[in-house]
């Protein structure tokens, strides 16, 4: 009973999150703020509109998968083509959200989980794209977020210096094997990493813990050693994208022992 309320809530905030998580994509990756929108140097309450011909959106039309399905993946009042990217990205954003509520439930790692899912998600996609400038820019809310997150776990935690130790250990263990990492693809390509990219990396290793980390490595590689394999070269700014999906696969596979 208690397993179905969990799946049942976890579906309904993943539902949200999904939106969310399409309104950030689409307005980070065209520079505009998630909160408003800004008219005559005014700052005014951002609400969904289509972005080709500008009409608002109503409550109807911003129903996660739903509406897509409904109005057979286009404009309800242009007619332009909605891409099948928004409600995949909705399917995907539920489909985790439900996993990570109904793992980890009430918990400090339930919202800190929630919070980067959308990050995690945007970063992938716009490494997917090959956008640089948004990624510095949304690794630098990663951060953040997940700092105030780490704080509050050992805030709340049963032996707050354990904890600590677990997570600076772990921040130092990837800061370490990124920075091999980039110093050996410097000296292999002369292509290093860039800074966003070592930290994005960092966060990532700090939310897997040391002791993970070895897998979480390999996984991205693997990935990286794959998408080379098909698709040619992969440039570094893509990197973030596969931390992201080895991120993805992490939760899925991994219990969370840090508490
Ligand atoms: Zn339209």
């Amino acid at each position: 009973m208690e397993d179905t309320f969990f799946i049942f809530v976890g579906i309904l905030i993943g539902l949200i999150l999904g939106s969310f998580t399409t309104a950030l994509i689409y307005r980070h990756m065209n520079g505009q703020s998630v909160l408003f929108n800004l008219i005559d140097n005014k700052k005014i309450a951002a609400r969904s509109q289509c972005p080709k011909c500008g009409h608002k959106l109503q409550a109807f039309d911003l129903i996660p998968v739903l509406s897509w399905l409904l109005l057979r993946g286009k404009c309800r009042y242009c007619k332009s083509v909605i891409p099948v990217d928004y409600p995949l990205i909705e399917i995907v954003v539920t489909f985790f959200t439900a996993f990570i509520v109904f793992h980890y439930q009430v918990s400090i790692i339930t919202l800190g989980l929630l919070l980067i899912l959308p990050i995690s998600i945007t970063l992938l996609v716009a490494a997917w794209k090959n956008d640089s400038h948004s990624q510095s820019r949304l690794i630098k809310i990663f951060f953040l977020i997940s700092f105030i997150t780490w704080l509050g776990m050992v805030y709340v935690s049963e032996d707050p210096l354990h904890l600590f130790k677990i997570l600076t250990f772990s921040a130092i263990a990837g800061g370490v094997a990124i920075l091999i990492y980039a110093w050996s693809m410097t000296l292999l390509f002369s292509k290093g990493l860039s800074r966003p990219t070592l930290v994005c990396f960092t966060v990532y290793a700090i939310w897997v813990g040391w002791s993970n980390l070895p897998v979480f490595v390999t996984v991205t590689m693997l990935l990286v050693l794959l998408c080379h394999y098909v698709s040619g070269f992969t440039s570094s700014s893509r990197f973030n994208g596969f931390f992201s999906i080895s991120f993805l696969i992490y939760i899925l596979l991994q219990p969370y022992d840090l508490l």
